[in-house]
C-alpha cells in the first residue's frame, strides 16, 4: 500500500510550496542514492520521496491528488509504471488438502491492464472511457495457487506479482491468500500434531493386538500391549502433518477407547462367571480405608 505523499515528506496537508520544497531537499540529501548506494531500503525510500515531491510540487497534480488520491494521476504527474497494490482473497481447505499440499484455482477480483487502451489510459487524445483514464480495470480472474502442505487456519500465502496491476503499465502487487481449514470428522489437529480416538475390543485390550489405524496420509499399524486401558494415548511418530517452517512431520496421538460387549446371552454370561472365579479381582480393596473420611 502506497503511503500518503504528505506523510512521505513529513509535512501537513496544508503545507505551502516552500515548506514542501524544503522538506523534500532535506530528505533527498538524507536518502540520496549517492551516499546510500548499497542500501536498497534507502533507495526505495528516495524514489518514494521523489515521487511525492513530483506530485505535491505541481499545483494541478496536487489538487487532483487531494481530491482523488494517487490512483487517478495520469501521465505527466506520475512516473509511469507504479507498482499495483496487494490483492486479498480467502480460501477454505479440506483437511486432506493440507496433508500433502494442493493446487487450487481461486477467483480473484483484481485490477488488470485495460485492453481497450493498452493500459495507456487514453485513446485518440481523450481519456479512455473503458477504464476512466486509469489504464487498469477491475476484473474477475482465475489464479492458480499452490497450497503448501501443513498450512493451518489463519495462514497467509503471498504470491508475488499476482495482485492488482499498477496504473499505466505498472507491475502487479502481490496476492495474499488467507486460509481456513475445515474441521475433520475423525482427526483433530493441534499445529502439526494430530489427535484421534480409536476403539478396541475388550479382548484386544486384555490380550494385546496389532491394529490398523487411519492416519492423515494413509494407514499405520498400532501395537496395543496386553492390559491396555481406555484413555491410554499412543504416539505414532511422524504420522501427523508436515511442519511448515522446517523439515519433518508432526506426530499422531491415538487415544484408545475400550468397547465393552453388551447383550451377553446365558452361555457367555456363564463363561464370564467362570473367568471371574479363575481370576478373582478386588479392585476397590484399597478404598476401604477412606470410609468415614479416614486417610
Ligand atoms: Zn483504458
Amino acid at each position: 500500500m502506497r503511503r500518503d505523499y504528505y506523510a512521505v515528506l513529513g509535512v501537513v496537508s496544508t503545507a505551502g510550496p516552500r515548506e514542501v520544497r524544503h522538506a523534500y531537499q532535506r530528505l533527498a540529501r538524507q536518502y540520496s542514492p549517492d551516499i546510500n548506494f548499497w542500501d536498497a531500503q534507502a533507495r526505495a525510500l528516495f524514489e518514494e520521496i521523489a515521487e511525492a515531491y513530483r506530485v505535491l510540487s505541481d499545483p494541478a497534480a496536487r489538487a487532483m491528488y487531494d481530491r482523488f488520491g494517487a490512483g487517478v494521476l495520469g501521465d505527466g504527474a506520475l512516473p509511469a509504471g507504479r507498482r499495483g497494490e496487494d490483492a486479498h482473497v480467502a480460501v477454505e481447505l479440506d483437511f486432506s488438502q493440507v496433508v500433502r499440499g494442493a493446487r487450487v484455482q481461486l477467483d480473484v477480483q483484481r485490477f488488470s491492464p485495460c485492453g481497450a487502451c493498452g493500459a495507456l489510459g487514453q485513446a485518440g487524445g481523450a481519456r479512455c472511457a473503458a477504464c476512466a483514464g486509469r489504464g487498469v480495470r477491475q476484473q474477475r480472474e482465475r489464479v492458480d495457487v499452490a497450497i503448501p502442505a501443513g498450512v493451518d487456519t489463519g495462514a497467509q500465502i503471498r504470491l508475488a506479482g499476482e495482485g492488482h496491476a499498477g496504473p499505466f503499465g505498472g507491475p502487479r502487487g502481490d496476492l495474499v491468500v488467507s486460509t481456513r481449514v475445515r474441521e475433520h470428522p475423525f482427526f483433530r489437529r493441534k499445529g502439526e500434531s494430530v489427535h484421534c480416538e480409536v476403539p478396541i475390543s475388550v479382548w484386544e485390550a486384555l490380550l494385546g493386538a496389532r491394529i490398523r489405524v487411519p492416519t492423515p496420509a494413509g494407514e499405520a499399524v498400532l501395537v496395543v500391549p496386553p492390559g491396555a486401558t481406555g484413555g491410554q494415548v499412543f504416539r505414532l511418530r511422524g504420522q501427523g502433518l508436515p511442519r511448515l517452517a522446517d523439515e519433518g512431520t508432526g506426530d499422531l496421538y491415538v487415544t484408545i477407547r475400550v468397547e465393552m460387549p453388551t447383550g451377553l446371552d446365558a452361555r457367555t454370561q456363564d463363561l464370564v462367571r467362570q473367568l471371574e472365579r479363575l481370576m478373582p479381582a478386588e479392585p476397590r480393596a484399597a478404598l476401604a480405608r477412606f470410609r468415614g473420611g479416614g486417610a
